[in-house]
């Protein structure tokens, strides 16, 4: 092109030259096609400057992409509407972190992003599952944006991938990929530090029913000791009264299992490991801590009293935590009626199912709550008993968080306080 109007020029200015001034028909004759050149050539000029400004232009703006590329963080690459790469931003020493997941084997242009992935994550199509399907919804613009999180190539290693539409008549998206991982390993480090506190918690809330549980397993114990002195008493009679022994021996096995069942409640209970979120019937969750708690509330001279829903309301979640929660409202509740007169130490218990929610009602007639207890209640180490280690509702509500529950407490009507938790119906 340039040649080309470097050629058109020299033969303007030749012709031009070869225009003799003594040669007026000449020029008048071809005065108008000369200068119809001139202009030519000259627009031609002009094109040549402006096509040059333009590609100058676009290269700058192409630098400039590159640089804003480049500058955000995580590895971000375009990809057309099939999912292949169009451009990547640059490996750089921030995303170290992003080891083999740099961009630097992602880029070239062509290439399908989901297989360059898989291919260096090592992780099989189970871990990329998630991010094949956001990439195809964003891509077919079922969605707008999404985010999935998925394993690296190197142990406990997490990444997090955004994928977003590209607001363009041929669509295709962007997608950026951070290094999740100490963002994953804080949140793991929470997580053990509360299930931590959770344990603590838990086992001074048993030893609270030390007592009560020793007295419990007292009951089973005497009957066996009892039935077992009645079946030997039976052996030596003549003739041996076979129905009854074998009714006592009933008992003896019934009473053991009866032990053992409270022996393998509290066990669970003081249990360390948290259990995989699984299917419970809330109502048996709620059953068994009133058992547990039932005998305390006798030596206490307080009067428990169960309302379950008839029929069962299915829960997701760690069963033991959510027991945990249950005891710690059950325990605050009897402590609450203590200084009540015998008589009027009373505590409900009740379970209901409204509107896609499993609720759990703990209504006690005890002391109530003064302003200042009301709003410091979820406070962690906020008590007011001498022994009180002031985490119980501040753990129950954090374990109910992560149900998605919630609890709340209000003074109740007359004199008390009535505490509400409510957990997604499974
Ligand atoms: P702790 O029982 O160790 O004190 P909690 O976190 O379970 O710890 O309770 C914090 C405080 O909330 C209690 O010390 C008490 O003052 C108040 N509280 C809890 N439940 C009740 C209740 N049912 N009635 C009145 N006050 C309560």
């Amino acid at each position: 092109m340039r040649a080309l109007s470097v050629l058109i020029l020299w033969r303007m200015a030749t012709s031009l030259a070869a225009v003799e001034p003594g040669a007026p028909e000449l020029w008048a004759r071809y005065r108008w096609g000369m200068m119809a050149v001139v202009v030519a050539g000259l627009l031609m000029l002009a094109l040549i400057v402006v096509l040059l400004l333009e590609r100058q232009r676009r290269r700058g703006a192409q630098r400039l992409n590159l640089a804003v590329l480049d500058s955000l963080p995580g590895a971000v690459a375009i990809l057309d509407s099939n999912g292949a790469v169009l451009r990547a931003s640059a490996p750089s020493a921030q995303r170290e972190g992003l080891g083999a997941l740099s961009t630097q084997r992602l880029v070239f242009p062509g290439r399908s992003y989901l297989q360059a992935l898989q291919k260096l994550t090592h992780a099989g199509e189970l871990e990329t599952a998630g991010v094949a399907s956001l990439l195809e919804n964003v891509l077919s613009g079922r969605v707008e944006e999404g985010m999935v999180e998925f394993r690296g190539p190197r142990a406990d290693t997490w990444f997090e991938l955004r994928a977003r539409r590209l607001e363009l008549p041929g669509g295709g998206a962007v997608v950026t990929v951070v290094d999740a991982t100490p963002r994953r390993r804080a949140e793991l480090e929470a997580r053990r530090a509360r299930d931590e506190r959770a344990h603590m918690e838990r086992v001074a809330a048993v030893g609270e029913l030390g007592a009560s549980i020793a007295h419990e397993l007292n009951q089973p114990l005497s009957a066996i000791l009892t039935n077992a002195e009645t079946a030997l008493r039976l052996l030596h009679r003549t003739p041996a009264d076979l129905p009854l022994l074998r009714e006592v021996l009933e008992d003896i096995i019934s009473d053991d299992k009866r032990a053992g069942e409270i022996i393998r409640r509290t066990r669970a209970m003081l249990k360390k490991d948290q259990a995989p979120f699984a299917s419970h019937d809330f109502n048996e969750l709620v059953r068994q801590v009133a058992q547990l708690a039932s005998n305390d509330a006798q030596l206490r001279g307080a009067t428990l009293t169960l309302h379950l829903a008839d029929a069962p309301l299915p829960v997701k979640g760690d069963g033991v935590q959510l027991q945990q929660v249950v005891l710690n409202l059950i325990i605050n509740a009897l402590d609450a009626v203590g200084p009540c007169p015998p008589g009027e130490r009373q505590v409900w218990v009740r379970t209901q199912r409204t509107d896609g929610r499993v609720e759990l009602v703990v209504e006690d007639a005890g002391v109530g709550l003064s302003p200042e207890v009301q709003k410091r209640l979820f406070e962690p180490f906020f008590t007011t008993k001498p022994a009180g280690l002031g985490m119980g509702l501040s753990i129950s509500r954090s374990i109910l968080e992560v149900h998605q529950g919630r609890l709340q407490a209000e003074p109740r009507p007359g004199r008390g306080t009535v505490f509400r938790c409510s957990l997604p119906a499974a």
